[in-house]
């Protein structure tokens, strides 16, 4: 069946440098990098061999050419960006707390990506498309949930899949239609890659073995949890739970990890992997993508993943 694709926000990413620091004095400021929730997603898919493609907007500007040119060049197709002639490329501002947390500032509803729209390009995506992948943050966008919405349909109806990353942001999470959305794509999903407390909010129960059979039972095939530097477990509604440690390194940015965990577990059971294959190759791409500064700048490709398996002890 045809590529991956997905829908959302691009956008760039400015980190503050001081650990603790907030944005209400001047801060010392990096970036800015290439991100996105459903961008990092889509070209750790494309890295790996994948293929994948994104229905986006973007200003016409520096920022949102950094960020095609980034995808195109890791072999994403992006004939599906469409340039906004009249609002910037948006931006999302991030600070660390000590504790490792993080706050946003988001520029995302008033930008190119609050523009998202089903053109003829995106249109033409979605027919030749074999999987929707869809990242909670995107629900957010009144034009990209109605298109995800229209994905989903369109390629279930030919018999394609769905995954969903809930992703969910507090920052994000203003109106009620992107919760009414959200209960419509999970009901839909095949695979759900929740992290933490996500799988508790999505299946409506307070703790984890009855959360995930809740959901099981609702139809989902396979959830994968993800466990940030305790790992990953996944759970198969005709398989054997299998939990997977995580990978021993320095976490310098933990920004996109999430992204590029469902993006190498997907990719890799698209190309015939099973769970617990998909699951390794998964965490290990979390866990590189953790060990660099900026969301995307940690993306692997699968060789990268099978030596880096081979070579790095796990905790
Ligand atoms: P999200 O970014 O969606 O909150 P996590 O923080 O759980 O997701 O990270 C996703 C995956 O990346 C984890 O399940 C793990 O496999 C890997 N990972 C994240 N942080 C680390 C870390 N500090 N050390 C090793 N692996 C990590």
């Amino acid at each position: 069946l045809g590529p991956t694709i997905t829908v959302g926000e691009i956008l760039v990413e400015i980190m503050a440098t001081t650990v603790g620091a907030g944005f209400l004095e001047p801060q010392s400021l990096t970036g800015p990098y290439p991100s996105g929730a459903p961008a990092i997603f889509i070209d750790q898919v494309a890295r790996m061999g994948g293929a994948a493609g994104i229905i986006a907007s973007v200003g016409n500007d520096d920022f949102g050419r950094l960020n095609v040119e980034r995808l195109r060049r890791d072999g994403a197709d992006v004939s599906a960006i469409a340039t906004s002639a009249d609002w910037p490329t948006g931006s999302a501002f991030v600070r660390y707390r000590p504790d490792g947390a993080r706050d946003f500032v988001f520029n995302i509803a008033r930008s190119a990506a609050g523009q998202i729209a089903l053109t003829p390009a995106a249109e033409a995506l979605v027919q030749r498309a074999g999987h929707v992948h869809v990242m909670g943050t995107a629900l957010s966008i009144p034009g990209a949930r109605e298109v995800i919405l229209y994905a989903i349909e369109t390629v279930c109806a030919r018999g394609g899949s769905v995954s969903l990353d809930p992703n969910l942001r507090k920052e994000l999470l203003t109106d009620d239609g992107a919760l009414e959305s959200f209960d419509k794509v999970l009901a839909a999903a095949d695979l759900l890659l929740p992290s933490g407390d996500e799988l508790l909010t999505a299946a409506g129960v307070s703790e984890e073995a009855g959360a995930v059979a809740r959901l099981l039972e609702g139809g989902i095939g396979e959830i994968v949890l993800k466990r940030g530097e305790q790992g990953a477990s996944f759970f198969g509604r005709d398989r054997p739970r299998v939990d997977c440690a995580a990978f021993a390194v320095a976490e310098i940015d933990p920004t996109g990890a999430g992204d590029c965990f469902g993006a190498a577990y997907l990719t890799c059971r698209r190309k015939g992997m099973t769970p617990e294959a998909a699951l390794l190759h998964a965490n290990a791409a979390g866990a590189r993508n953790v060990t660099r500064l900026g969301p995307m700048e940690g993306v692997s490709t699968l060789a990268e993943l099978t030596a880096f398996i081979a070579e790095t002890p796990r905790r």
